[in-house]
């Protein structure tokens, strides 16, 4: 079985449905509410325990219900917490307002995920005995370094989503082996729109890259190898949160299991597509046994 750790966040998301959003100083009534458990961090690790990885955790939750329920959400799916710290405070929150156009407005209080600045004693052991460490950028960037830089230590190979997006400190890309941004992310890290080109520029600093492109699949770019683009299945979506998520936690389980990786990106491609069909994020992440069918 593939062994993954994900060393990045855990949130629980917040979110207000309104007819139209309010404006600031402005009051309006919502139709509903609801508490989803998220994060980008432990989106991946759901997402890669349910395709059949063995998968631990390391992050924080808060002191408050929300911790709770996050660490629950993780278990259920068979992801390992045991390095999950409880953190002084409240767990992360999203606080989202989504309107009936579809259109959202979102506030991030990173709340315990702010606490993990660096690895403690033991995250450094699991890295080292895992295939893979994924990573994304909703933690402090000293951590992500930190484990990056661990991980390239004992030859792990590193997965880094770079979102949200925004400029990485010079050094982080010299230590990510794969690096799997959507096209939005891609163009923030390169200034260049198109997907190709994005991609052939990333290679300047990424040995490897695979660019999700939403319904119309994903791209795989390598220094040693061409270019290899596959499509997404054709499906009707109704929610595409954490179909990135979905993507790279499958595609990372596949990669682990030695499948090539236009075969992996297939699979990944079937783990998302299952995702977008269903409302939620981790809620909507398939199990294998779905995504081999
Ligand atoms: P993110 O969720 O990070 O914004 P994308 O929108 O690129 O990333 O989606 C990630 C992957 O999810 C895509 O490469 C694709 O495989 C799948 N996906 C996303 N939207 C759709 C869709 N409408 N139909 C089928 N697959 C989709």
């Amino acid at each position: 079985m593939t062994g993954i750790v994900v060393l990045g966040s855990t949130n629980m998301d917040l979110v207000a449905y309104v007819a139209r959003a309010p404006k600031l100083g402005e009051t309006v009534t919502g139709r509903e509410f609801r508490t989803v458990p998220g994060g980008k961090g432990a989106n991946q690790a759901v997402a890669a325990a349910r395709a059949g990885g063995r998968v631990a955790m390391i992050g924080a939750v808060g002191e408050d219900e929300f911790g709770e329920r996050l660490r629950h959400t993780l278990t259920a799916s068979g992801v390992d917490t045991d390095l999950l710290r409880t953190a002084e405070g409240p767990s992360g929150t999203a606080h989202v307002v989504v309107d009936d156009e579809g259109g959202n407005a979102i506030v991030v209080i990173p709340g315990a995920n702010g606490t993990v600045t660096r690895l403690v004693p033991g995250d450094e052991t699991v890295i080292a005995a895992a295939d893979a460490l994924l990573l994304q950028l909703e933690l402090p960037l000293s951590a992500v370094l930190a484990g990056a830089e661990a991980a390239r230590r004992h030859g792990v190979r590193t997965v880094l989503t770079p979102a949200p997006a925004q400029p990485l400190p010079p050094g982080l890309l010299a230590t990510v082996d794969l690096l799997v941004p959507n096209e939005h992310e891609a163009a923030t890290l390169t200034g260049i729109a198109d997907a190709h080109a994005s991609a052939q520029a990333l290679l300047r600093q990424v040995p490897e890259v695979v660019i999700t492109l939403g319904a119309a699949g994903s791209l795989h770019a390598a220094r040693d190898a061409g270019t290899v683009r596959v499509p997404a299945p054709r499906v009707e979506a109704v929610d595409t949160t954490g179909a990135g998520d979905t993507f790279v936690g499958a595609l990372v389980v596949a990669l682990g299991e030695g499948r090539p990786m236009p075969e992996a990106m297939r699979w990944a491609s079937a783990a998302a597509a299952l995702c977008v069909q269903r409302p939620g994020a981790s809620t909507s992440m398939p199990y294998r046994t779905e995504i081999e069918a």
